[in-house]
């Protein structure tokens, strides 16, 4: 396997300010999923490592440099990180493609400035976090609602897109005055130990950001820890319901960003070429490792086979390769785990009785890569149409019944994100009305923005990130009465 090392890696923990290196630690290797060579080696966490980390975060939130700082030094904090991410955007996007096997167009062209405006976003909220007064029916009281952070916030994240849906996290929580224990994905962990250099470097209070590195066990163990009072997670629905369990017996506050199954939905009336463009899009970004990926199309009868064959042709021009080749449209999956997990579900979708489009065949080679494979004639009971894949595998499945849509859509446990592709606003609009989703797109690929709330319903999470949501997420409401007698 080729070593594939990275210049100016950064693979030190951070914990209450001071750099945690691996050296003399049992560590786990990060790899190249592109090529299968390891690019570096970082910390396995200890339980000692979480305790410290929590621990310093704790006396971050009670100390005078953090909690005492004003609402206008804490937002420069953050615009300063942003800047200094900016400054060395284009490293982090060549990390983060190496890491995650993203192609730099989606690394540099969606993942590190979606970051960065986050940054951005939750720096300017910091000084308008506000309560209110309200007419309360006693007399000679004043009466006003002041919004406070939580305290210690554990925040978990996944492999999928590490430093963008970290930020998501950390922006709000830092506006909102909190402090924080981050531990990435064990897949994933070298944007976020960078961007650990940043906080350092930005000049945030020592225990303010604080990161471990290492796999579930290092998770678990912050989940369970006393002093956490919230924690935030991005991953898998079986993972996300051992969290909910733990936090609601400790009460501890608990946001979930889960799996998802996007339906997308073609009318008879749809421009069948922009849905297959914004559809490969929607199914293929980041080869189909999107929570909100497009992955179950429900086409018209009478349009199904030009769809298909058309998103077919559509997904078999796409050049695979090592993302930092600029040609290249479509990385490797993240690890051999989840190629062999895509390659059962293609073989699934065989077994069921899809008719699985021609795939070109795949070169030789030690990466991940997996070929998108578009199945059609799907049925809704098929496994393919049901289970959450997370790689390039596609269902289009014929409707007859436009009256049936809504609730074939709703036939899923995930509820997190759905498109609708129609000429005719009105009936794309009342099938958006009733689509259990947390976002509908119509007539458009999927797109996120901070002010925009995200976040899913049914099995796809508890509560909302971006936007105002987040700040909500990440605070408490404290009344306060004044006697005025
Ligand atoms: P996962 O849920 O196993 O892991 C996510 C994070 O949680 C990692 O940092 C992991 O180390 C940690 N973790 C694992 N077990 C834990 C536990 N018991 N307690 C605390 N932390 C724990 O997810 P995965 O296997 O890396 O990803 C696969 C699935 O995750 C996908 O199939 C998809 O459903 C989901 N996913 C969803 C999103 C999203 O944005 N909604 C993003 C990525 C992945």
């Amino acid at each position: 396997m080729a070593e594939h090392r990275h210049p100016d890696l950064h693979t030190d923990m951070l914990i209450d300010g001071a750099p945690v290196p691996a050296a003399g630690r049992a560590v786990r290797a990060t790899v190249d999923p592109a090529t299968g060579g390891v690019i570096a080696e970082v910390p396995e966490a200890t339980a000692a490592d979480v305790d410290a980390a929590v621990a310093a975060a704790a006396r971050a939130f009670g100390s005078d440099a953090w909690g005492g700082l004003l609402p206008a030094a804490r937002a420069r904090l953050l615009l300063r990180l942003a800047d200094l991410l900016e400054a060395d955007a284009e490293a982090f996007a060549a990390l983060e493609t190496t890491d995650q096997g993203q192609p730099l167009a989606v690394s540099a062209g969606f993942s590190v400035p979606n970051a960065v405006e986050h940054l951005r976003y939750y720096a300017g909220w910091v000084t308008k976090i506000t309560g209110v007064t309200a007419p309360l029916s006693v007399p000679d009281v004043d009466y006003r609602t002041r919004r406070e952070p939580l305290g210690v916030c554990a925040l978990i994240t996944p492999w999928n897109f590490p430093l963008m849906i970290l930020v998501w996290k950390l922006a709000p929580a830092l506006a909102a005055g909190n402090t924080v224990v981050v531990k990435p994905a064990e897949q994933t962990p070298l944007t976020t130990l960078r961007l650990a250099a940043l906080v350092r470097e930005a000049g945030f209070p020592d225990g303010v950001v604080n990161v471990v590195t290492g796999g579930p066990e290092v998770g678990r163990a912050l989940v369970a820890h006393p002093d956490v009072a919230k924690v935030s997670f991005t991953g898998s629905t079986e993972v996300g319901r051992e969290i909910a369990a733990g936090a609601g017996r400790d009460l501890k506050r608990v946001s979930l960003e889960l799996g998802g199954k996007a339906p997308s939905i073609i009318t008879a009336d749809a421009d069948i070429d922009a849905a297959v463009a914004g559809n490969l899009m929607g199914g293929l970004l980041n080869s189909g490792q999107v929570c909100a990926a497009y992955t179950r199309f429900y086409v018209d009868a009478a349009r199904h086979d030009e769809f298909a064959e058309k998103l077919a042709a559509g997904a078999a021009s796409m050049k695979l390769g090592h993302g930092l080749d600029g040609a290249t449209r479509l990385g490797p999956l993240v690890s051999a785990e989840q190629r062999d997990r895509a390659e059962e579900y293609v073989r699934i979708g065989r077994e069921e009785g899809a008719h699985l489009h021609d795939r070109a065949p795949l070169e030789d080679g030690d990466g991940y890569f997996v070929r998108p494979a578009v199945f059609s004639g799907v049925t809704d009971g098929m496994r393919i149409a049901r289970e959450e894949i997370f790689g390039p595998v596609l269902s289009v499945l014929p409707y007859d019944d436009p009256d049936e849509l809504a609730a074939r859509a709703n036939d899923s446990r995930y509820g997190l994100a759905a498109v609708i592709w129609s000429r005719d606003i009105g009936t794309a609009n009342r099938l958006a009305a009733r689509v259990r989703a947390g976002t509908v797109w119509i007539n458009m690929p999927p797109m996120l923005d901070a002010a925009a709330a995200w976040g899913g319903m049914k099995d796809s999470g508890l509560g909302r990130e971006m936007g105002w949501s987040a700040i909500e997420a990440f605070t408490q409401v404290k009344s306060i009465w004044t006697s005025l007698a």
